[in-house]
């Protein structure tokens, strides 16, 4: 059962003590590839560093994360910018809008957000998509983006039904984590009416762990709570839920 996780941040500190071991787990439960989504400078280094050690299975991306856009988002821009002209990625992320912590950088964050989709176009990458208290307002950006070429993944989606179809009207997929076991999450009922085309799986490592490590520290090989849970919700066995997101997961980011 080959499970791709195509969101996890196993780069920073919190698996300083035992990333090896943790990456070991990963591969024991057949978690082929991690995906690394970027957030700023203070990471980028250690996002790639993790990527030269483990070749082929820790692949990065390249990005500004939303709660990362300050006073200093064009420096960091330009350093993403840079990245991509020394090498390529897989994707441009995570980007997107995150109006649950702090509005004060809105403006900058739709700014940022803007100058990632155009540098996921530039270079024929998808574009990873953090939403939180946003997701209306990321559906209007890639609307108003979406002509014909855009691709992506609006990750750790947990919105409403008519949010989804949007998200695929749009031809991105849903990127399912942890939330999906949270008793009163809605997202089974919301998933039970969807296929599984434009699904992918990912952890969010180290945050939002699956039940029944929910409030711990997450890390990749729970993805497979992820699919056992879907697997209960779209009443399929867990090796074709394994099949049909890694697939997804090979065809979206080319990997
Ligand atoms: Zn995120
Ligand atoms: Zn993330």
């Amino acid at each position: 059962m080959s499970l791709i996780d195509t969101h996890c941040h196993i780069y920073s500190t919190e698996f300083d003590a035992d990333r090896s071991a943790m990456i070991a787990r990963a591969g024991d439960e057949d978690i082929i590839k991690m995906l690394m989504p970027a957030i700023d400078v203070s990471t980028h280094v250690h996002m790639l560093h993790l990527e030269q050690e483990f070749t082929e299975t820790c692949i990065s991306m390249m990005g500004l994360h939303p709660c990362s856009v300050k006073e200093t988002y064009v420096a960091e821009l330009k350093v993403v910018e840079q990245y991509f002209q020394e090498r390529s990625f897989i994707a441009v992320g995570e980007t997107g809008l995150d109006f649950y912590w702090d509005l004060s950088y809105a403006k900058e964050q739709y700014k940022a957000f803007q100058r990632q989709i155009d540098l996921a176009r530039e270079h024929d990458v998808p574009i990873v998509i953090h939403s939180r208290n946003s997701i209306d307002e990321c559906i209007d950006v890639i609307t108003q983006n979406q002509k014909g070429n855009l691709k992506g993944v609006f990750h750790c989606f947990s919105g409403s039904i008519g949010q989804a179809k949007k998200i695929i009207d749009l031809n991105f997929y849903l990127g399912i984590g942890g939330v999906l076991t949270f008793k009163k999450s809605g997202l089974d009922l919301v998933l039970a009416q969807l296929d599984l085309n434009n699904i992918v799986l990912e952890t969010d490592a180290p945050y939002l762990a699956p039940v029944p490590f929910r409030g711990k520290r997450n890390e990749c090989a729970y993805i497979k709570y992820v699919a056992q849970k879907l697997a209960l919700v779209k009443e399929l066995p867990v090796d074709e839920i394994a099949l049909k997101t890694t697939s997804n997961a090979r065809r979206l980011f080319n990997v």
